[in-house]
């Protein structure tokens, strides 16, 4: 960003009352650990300063990201131009005649267990999966046991040109780990899912935590990572062809294939992105060139994706 627009962002920012930092390491906010600074990081504190500065900065055209929990993404080492929103402080969750509300930066730990003191059953899946409810709407979040589709209602969200719609659940299109809002580049704001599904609280509580459980045996917790690398191709496992193409183990620096789970890469602790980015990629050769199947990556090259 040239220091005229620069200059011009920063005292909007100000004027707004927006908490903002200039060159501020994104490090600790994404669940690898890794990545370069944002040139200028903002944290809104209501959804009316989410949308202000998202406009501003279309008007302005400086590049604008959102980053939710950071829990699907490799930050670029060299850091991020523009504009990274960080929703964090987006963290309203309400009950209302069947419904609940929850605003985009709500994480899903936080949005399962408020489902659980009101009694509603159908977001004990996300309980354990790290993230927010904008960056679980955009991938259709979920697992064996659920997925954001089944308990979305509506999706307040803004286009490019940050005109605001309000999408029912059939106009989402979710599909296996991707929406509408990830193929166009939509921005969440808030979202409405059903809570009619009721069920005794001891119950729910007892699915979180088989399912919390079960998670916890296979995943490769003990170092940062961010989920599943690659989306399930059809008809195979990821992590099956992954040991088969005798990945398990294999490094590029700090970054490792998990023995653990071979669908996971983890940092063993001075990881770069890079070299995250270069074990994918050698992962998805071998693969190639032992099975002829291409592994898609499910995780976020933020910013490049998005170019
Ligand atoms: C240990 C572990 C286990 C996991 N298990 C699962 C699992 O079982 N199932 C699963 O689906 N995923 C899993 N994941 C991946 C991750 O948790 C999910 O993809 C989650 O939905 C990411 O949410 P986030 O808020 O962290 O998104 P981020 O990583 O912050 O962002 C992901 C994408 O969403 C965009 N985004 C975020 N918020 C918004 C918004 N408000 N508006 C527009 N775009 C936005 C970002 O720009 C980016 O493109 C796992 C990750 C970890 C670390």
């Amino acid at each position: 960003m040239d220091n005229l627009t620069k200059k011009r962002l920063i005292d909007f920012l100000k004027l707004k009352n927006i908490e903002f930092y200039r060159d501020f390491s994104l490090k600790e906010f994404t669940t690898y650990k890794t990545g370069g600074k944002g040139e200028v990081v903002i944290f809104p504190n209501s959804v009316e300063q989410f949308k202000k500065s998202f406009v501003f900065c279309k008007r302005q055209k400086i590049p604008f990201y959102v980053l939710g929990g950071g829990a699907n993404v490799i930050v670029n080492d060299n850091g991020v131009e523009g504009v990274v929103c960080i929703t964090k402080n987006l963290n309203k969750v309400y009950y209302k005649s069947g419904k609940i509300f929850a605003q985009c930066g709500v994480s899903l730990e936080n949005l399962s267990c408020f489902s659980y003191t009101k009694g509603v059953s159908g977001f004990e899946f996300a309980y354990n999966i790290p993230g927010t409810v904008g960056g679980a709407l955009i991938m259709n979040a979920g697992n064996n046991y659920g997925e954001f589709r089944n308990i979305t209602c509506f999706v307040k969200c803004m286009d490019k040109n940050g005109k605001e719609f309000v999408f029912p659940k059939n106009m989402c299109q979710f599909g296996y780990r991707t929406s509408i809002f990830k193929e166009k580049g939509f921005v969440i704001l808030e979202a409405v899912f059903s809570a009619t599904a009721r069920k005794k609280k001891r119950e729910i509580l007892s699915l979180m935590e088989k399912i919390k459980k079960e998670r916890e045996s296979k995943f490769p917790l003990e170092y940062p990572n961010a989920g599943s690398v690659f989306k399930r191709p059809k008809g195979y496992y990821a992590g099956k062809l992954i040991e088969e193409a005798g990945c398990g183990g294999l490094k590029v620096g700090e970054a490792m294939v998990s023995e653990k789970h071979k669908g996971f890469i983890v940092n063993l602790g001075n990881a770069t992105s890079q070299e995250i980015k270069d074990l994918i990629a050698l992962v998805q050769k071998r693969v190639y060139d032992r099975f002829g199947v291409k592994l898609e990556r499910e995780q976020i090259f933020f910013p490049e994706d998005f170019m």
